[in-house]
């Protein structure tokens, strides 16, 4: 079966929509955009379409590629004051000359709507349980990962799951909310010895590599259910890390690219603004 992460963005959009339309105020996003990386322009284009369709206030900032660091802080630190934001992103990757890490901690822990903040990270890392996802501040591709994977009625708990990634922005929150969900989880990466070895005892397979079509069917345990992070621009097109084709005749569940995770991402970024309004923002 095919899991429909469109269909499931725009459900939960919804109750997003009503629940904006409950709140004392409007919750706001101020997104960061640096350079002219055409992938970054359709995801920050597309987070604030999101926006704007929820009802929400957004801010987008364009810098240029050849902006300084102590500039970039400076207009992190005036969203951090801005009290119409609730959420701040910056689209990664930022050119070289840029150092992410100053900029991950420069965003108020309150405001660190993609829960990259080590303030925040380190939260989720020493939580025991994950009682109410909605309502816990995650990492939003991980979250939408989840999400995904809920949405097939199968359980998490007890199974096996293999992350093939271990990225700071998927990978590794991937497979904490994984845990936290007490799935038995495995993390494979660039110098994992026998990946398809490796791959063939996961009943959930989450692929976040950014290597098209890396994941062939003979890697995929019968019945697996697959979720295909990976955004890879080729010839023919927009593919992800599963070889698709291949690999749907062996998985139970699996997602499309595009139309799989990408949408529930900028769902779980709206849910994860309101959290943060609710929480910190002023009535
Ligand atoms: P990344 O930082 O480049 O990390 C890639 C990971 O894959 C690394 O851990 C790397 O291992 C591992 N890897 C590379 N080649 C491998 C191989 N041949 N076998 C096994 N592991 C391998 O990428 P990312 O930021 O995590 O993103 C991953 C993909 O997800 C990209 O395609 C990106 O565009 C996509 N993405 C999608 C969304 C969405 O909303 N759908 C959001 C974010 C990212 P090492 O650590 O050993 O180098």
């Amino acid at each position: 079966m095919i899991i429909d992460g469109k269909a499931l963005a725009e459900k939960t959009k919804r109750n997003i929509r009503l629940q904006v339309k409950k709140m004392p105020f409007q919750p706001g996003l101020g997104v960061i955009l640096v350079g002219d990386d055409s992938a970054s322009k359709v995801y920050v284009n597309a987070k604030e379409k999101a926006c704007q369709e929820a009802g929400f206030y957004s801010k987008k900032i364009i810098l240029s590629k050849n902006i300084k660091q102590r500039e970039l802080l400076q207009e992190i630190e005036n969203l951090n004051k801005d009290k119409k934001i609730h959420g701040i992103l910056v689209q990664f990757p930022l050119p070289p000359e840029l150092n992410e890490k100053q900029v991950i901690e420069a965003i108020d822990p309150r405001k660190d709507v993609d829960c990259f903040h080590p303030y925040n990270f380190g939260q989720l890392t020493i939580l025991n349980k994950l009682e109410n996802l909605e309502k816990t501040l995650a990492p939003c591709t991980a979250k939408g990962v989840i999400k995904l994977i809920e949405e097939t009625g199968q359980k998490i708990e007890g199974k096996k799951a293999v992350v093939i990634g271990r990225s700071n922005l998927v990978g590794k929150p991937t497979a904490l909310l994984l845990l936290l969900k007490n799935a038995t989880v495995m993390i494979c990466h660039s110098r994992t010895v026998n990946l398809t070895q490796e791959l063939k005892t996961a009943d959930i397979l989450i692929a976040a590599v950014g290597r098209p079509k890396l994941i062939t069917g003979e890697m995929i345990k019968k019945g697996a259910i697959v979720i295909d992070v990976g955004i890879n621009r080729i010839t023919e097109g927009l593919v992800g890390d599963v070889d698709f084709d291949k690999a749907e005749k062996k998985a139970g569940f699996i997602t499309p690219v595009p139309g799989g995770a990408g949408p529930m991402t900028i769902a779980c970024l709206l849910e994860n603004t309101i959290l943060l309004a609710e929480k910190f923002g002023k009535k």
